[in-house]
């Protein structure tokens, strides 16, 4: 950083269900945070707009939004999400809006790919090359980091949406994803669980198959990603995570269905997320820093 230039920061997490806002003086040194709630883009961005307005000049903004995104540059929607079911959400500006109004450079990523950074670079992931963050809650996204840089590619990684095996226990659940009905997404994301059993993993008793058979999905997921982008790390984070023991198990049930294969297997880990749920937002700053061109 410039010594001479001490402005902050400042970093937005834009989730479905709220928004979080920080600035800071790097993404391991926030100085203030602020949560509001997801509503329509015009109250939400408004009231974001106005919070960030108040902590005084930034000298840069990142935003790590949920999707999905237009991430190429060379388009004239970069900076916009698109085509999300989100009432009222679908090719909404989220990047012009605060950079037209704040004057500041802005980096824009996927949340998932937000908390991947923050981990690779402060977290689970470091010393690591590669790293994927995945979350499991009301759908199941993940961000890829290969070489210390986000994947993006056509647009960007949609990893909850592949097909596993299915479980055969579990063949008469038809899936919850509106486009793939039985993905990972439609059997073990938190609406996919509620729908069979009527309950959370963490309400149902102790010892009930759910358990089992959402840890063969997922660890079917941390198979994939060692088998295809060599991953070194795998974080789990997101709310179905928080159930105690699930880690545990996925963990295991990767490791018998690798059945002793992979090259550099002793490189492999399937973690929770080390910075807890300040993942996102301290991606968000991370690619407020790399907007304004310093990495640390
Ligand atoms: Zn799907």
């Amino acid at each position: 950083m410039n010594s001479a230039d001490d402005r902050l920061v400042g970093g937005i997490e834009a989730g479905g269900t709220k928004f979080v806002l920080a600035v800071g003086r790097s993404p391991t040194e926030i100085v203030a945070r602020h949560t509001i709630p997801t509503r329509t883009p015009d109250a939400t961005l408004g009231e974001a707009l106005d919070w960030l307005r108040h902590r005084g000049n930034l000298a840069a903004l990142g935003i790590a939004s949920f999707g999905p995104l237009e991430l190429d540059r060379a388009s004239p929607f970069w900076g916009h999400i698109t085509n999300t079911p989100k009432p009222g959400w679908s090719n909404c500006d989220i990047v012009g809006f605060f950079a037209e109004r704040l004057g500041v450079p802005t980096g824009f990523d996927t949340d998932v790919n937000g908390a991947a950074i923050a981990e690779a670079r402060f977290g689970a992931g470091r010393g690591a090359t590669s790293l994927a963050y995945i979350t499991v809650g009301t759908g199941i996204g993940g961000g890829l980091i290969v070489d210390q840089v986000p994947v993006h590619g056509a647009a960007h990684p949609e990893m909850g949406h592949i097909f596993p095996r299915r479980h055969p226990s579990d063949l008469a659940f038809g899936g919850v994803c509106p486009h793939h009905g039985d993905c990972l997404e439609g059997l073990a994301s938190g609406p996919a669980i509620k729908s069979r059993w009527g309950a959370s993993l963490s309400e149902l008793p102790a010892g009930h198959e759910a358990m089992g058979i959402i840890a063969d999905y997922l660890a079917q997921l941390c198979h994939a990603l060692v088998a295809t982008a060599a991953v070194e790390v795998v974080v789990l984070g997101g709310g179905v995570m928080k159930t105690n023991g699930l880690l545990a198990l996925v963990q295991a049930r990767a490791a018998d269905i690798a059945a002793g294969y992979f090259p550099g297997q002793a490189k492999h880990r399937i973690v929770a997320p080390f910075l807890g749920g300040d993942a996102g937002l301290a991606g968000a700053l991370c690619l407020a820093q790399a907007a304004r061109g310093t990495k640390d």
